[in-house]
């Protein structure tokens, strides 16, 4: 008897329903409670250093001794007020997870114990950081990585420890996380936006950019999720064969939510309210068992921390409730994965979002300006924007069961495409006195509720949405810091061109909004080739994409080789977000994490098949011989053929499984022999993970064979399916 997995079952059946008591019946009561934020800082630090801080916040600048020491005491005393013991730097290094080491405030001082915390903790630690990724920057003999505050971000109490959000640098100051390239990204695009707006608003000094991460995740009940190695080791079922019942009945999208789950969404909500994370909606997704929760958008930076203080937060509560959460891409073949659809635009300090429509038509010269950028950007930049969601397991998502193909596009809508097409075709204005400029410039027309009437397309990687494009082609567990570093600096690199070719015009003597409508208009005809409209996941679109000349690439080892090509180095390199230096580090860091992943996968199909299916598969082969002997003895011998047909086919795939596991051991070999880490990501790619559909397809096939009783591992009908 399979004993882990009945076990299992039997504590499902077991499983209570967790109550959950909201602190109060208002959310504002205790939205923020655990964040020291402008509230809490505004009561705990001094008027002066509150001013001081601000301003450097404000202005980029460096925040100075004592400042940081009056803003590190206010925190401290906030913190132990609310039972804080422990401080830490809490950063994002290059793996899947945040990272934090906790120190103390506790000391002792002269001999006198004291509760203490510095300005010099608060604004850089020196983590003993020798085992995160570093893509050959940091040697091992100088293990020194150090994190550096990142004031923009407020700090909170997670336990009993303060948080400080930080960047995190190798000794010699490259960066080596996801935070640093962001906010360098966001600062080169402020530059090159504002200097764009110039032209519309003179009252325009900051353009910052918005997030809102819609993150879809699987929930698994925590028993059967520990009853199976794989979700364990790699997060995803390498086995299973689809249930009777999968996604066919369409009725679990926006569906009831089981009580369960209902009470483990209220719980890990409140906890990230008091995050002050702006959580908004909540909703079963398509799959069975696959839900989302989406925040009200967020200035990016703050964004992005809070997606990856959601996960962990999740990851947390989920534990409370016997549930385990899965963000991986594409927990369960045959049915839909999982995405974190990034809905980004542009906002200015006077409360104009860039990428939204208006009645007015002044604004919206400016918001097609935006608007049009954005999809030159995507067009001169698509590998690029395609290698930044480039993961292991992301792969299994790309182009797989209602997904985002691995091609880059660009759905704009009927309105906006009419739109373009419109300026396309409207040649060289001329204008006269007395004309009705924008009428003239054929932009008058945008409509102003364009917002109530944008067309969705769920297939397209990258979409406009009404008032912000929505990059869909994220992986729900990627941190979305690096596709938004990508997409920032490539927009600003688009808008400074465009600037450029403006100016130019408008020193020749062309009228500025006319010079304007021109560049945007040879950008539109650039740009043509990444816009599509049709369905993304059809067969026909592939062939079309190839007769476009964009690239399909749906590997992540030669998707990353986008990352470092010319193109790119120069991009990132032209906006200070990346040295060459820390570019081929990152792309190093990411194939090795490419290959430790596929590894991970195929040491864990190997295990399961050898040592849990095969052994059950021969102890039924053996009842089954029996039975054979049996029939024969009373001579029953064509009923012993029947069954003897079905001991040779459960042979053929116990066969199929020893031969491709070995097949496989070999691949990994060799793999591991190549000394080059993008020949061996490859290699990972094409010879060890070209087995798993093998294996598996003859492991899903004993499943059904063998007798329920003896599968060793929860199948697909008992893990998707939460009452
Ligand atoms: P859906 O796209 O599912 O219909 P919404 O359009 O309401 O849902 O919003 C999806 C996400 O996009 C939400 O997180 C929302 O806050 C965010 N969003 C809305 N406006 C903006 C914006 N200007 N910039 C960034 N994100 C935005
Ligand atoms: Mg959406």
């Amino acid at each position: 008897m399979a004993t882990l997995r009945f076990n299992a079952l039997q504590a499902v059946s077991n499983r209570q329903t967790a109550t959950v008591t909201p602190p109060s019946t208002k959310v504002s009561d205790y939205y923020g409670s655990n964040v020291f934020g402008q509230e809490a800082m505004k009561n705990y630090i001094s008027g002066s250093a509150y001013k001081a801080l601000m301003n450097a916040i404000e202005s980029g600048e460096k925040i100075d001794s004592d400042t940081a020491d009056a803003v590190a005491s206010g925190m401290k005393a906030w913190a132990i007020e609310r039972g804080a013991t422990h401080y830490t730097h809490w950063f994002q290094p290059l793996t899947d997870a945040t990272a934090e080491k906790h120190d103390a405030f506790f000391e002792i001082d002269g001999g006198i114990a004291l509760e203490k915390f510095r300005g010099g903790a608060l604004v850089q630690q020196e983590p003993d950081a020798s085992s995160f990724p570093n893509g050959g920057i940091r040697q091992t003999f100088e293990a020194r990585g150090y994190t550096g505050w990142d004031p923009t971000s407020p700090a909170f109490l997670m336990g009993n420890t303060l948080c400080v959000p930080t960047i995190f640098v190798s000794y010699t100051g490259e960066l080596l996380d996801y935070k640093g390239p962001l906010l360098r990204s966001i600062s080169a695009l402020d530059k090159a936006a504002v200097s764009v707006c110039d032209y519309f608003d003179k009252d325009i000094n900051k353009v910052f950019c918005t997030l809102g991460p819609e993150q879809e995740y699987f929930l698994v009940d925590e028993a059967l999720f520990n009853a199976r190695p794989d979700l364990v080791m790699a997060g995803r079922a390498v086995f299973g064969h689809s249930p009777a019942r999968g996604q066919q009945l369409e009725d679990h999208y926006f569906g009831s939510i089981p009580p369960r789950v209902h009470n483990f969404m209220v719980d890990f909500e409140i906890e990230a309210l008091k995050l002050g994370m702006p959580i908004k909606t909540r909703h079963n997704e398509v799959a069975p068992s696959q839900f989302e929760v989406a925040p009200t958008f967020e200035e990016l930076n703050l964004a992005c921390d809070h997606n990856q203080l959601l996960m962990d937060v999740m990851t947390k509560v989920g534990g409370k409730h016997g549930f385990k959460v899965l963000f991986h891409e594409k927990p369960f073949a045959g049915i839909n994965g999982s995405g974190k659809h990034n809905n980004w635009s542009m906002a200015t300090n006077t409360g104009r979002n860039l990428l939204g429509p208006s009645s007015k038509p002044k604004d919206n010269l400016m918001f097609l300006t935006f608007f049009v950028n954005v999809v030159k950007a995507v067009h001169d930049y698509a590998d690029l924007l395609r290698s930044s969601i480039a993961s292991a397991s992301n792969d299994h998502r790309l182009g797989a069961n209602e997904a985002p193909p691995a091609i880059m596009s660009v759905f704009l809508g009927q309105t906006m495409n009419d739109i373009l097409e419109e300026l396309e075709h409207n040649g060289n204005v001329k204008i006269s006195k007395g004309d009705n400029l924008y009428m003239k410039l054929g932009i008058n027309r945008i409509p102003e509720l364009i917002l109530d009437n944008t067309d969705r397309n769920r297939t397209s990687p990258f979409a406009f949405t009404g008032n912000k494009f929505e990059f869909r082609a994220v992986g729900s567990s990627a941190n979305s810091a690096w596709p938004m570093t990508v997409l920032n600096t490539i927009v600003a690199e688009t808008l400074l061109k465009f600037k450029a070719e403006v100016d130019k015009l408008i020193d020749k003597g062309e009228k500025k909004e006319v010079a304007i409508v021109n560049i945007l208009r040879e950008y539109v005809k650039a740009s043509k080739k990444i816009r599509f409209e049709g369905n993304g996941y059809s067969d026909e679109w592939k062939e079309e994409a190839k007769k476009r000349g964009l690239n399909n690439v749906p590997v992540t080892p030669l998707a990353l080789d986008f990352m470092t090509t010319k193109l790119a180095k120069d991009v990132f390199e032209k906006h200070g977000v990346l040295s060459h230096t820390e570019l081929e580090a990152r792309h190093e860091i990411m194939l090795e994490k490419y290959i430790k992943k596929i590894q991970i996968e195929g040491r864990v199909i190997g295990d399961i098949a050898l040592n849990q299916v095969v052994p059950v598969a021969i102890e039924y082969q053996n009842k089954l011989i029996t039975n054979v002997k049996g029939l024969k003895e009373i001579g029953l011998e064509s009923e012993a053929k029947s069954t003897i047909d079905y001991i040779k086919e459960i042979s053929k795939h116990i066969k199929t499984v020893q031969v491709e596991v070995e097949n496989m051991t070999e691949a990994r070999k060799k793999a591991n022999n190549t000394d080059n880490v993008r020949e061996r990501a490859i290699i990972y790619c094409d010879l060890v993970k070209a087995k798993f559909e093998e294996i598996r397809y003859a492991v899903d096939k004993l499943e059904l064979l063998v007798e329920d009783e003896a599968w060793p591992l929860p199948k697909y009908r008992e893990m998707l399916f939460i009452r």
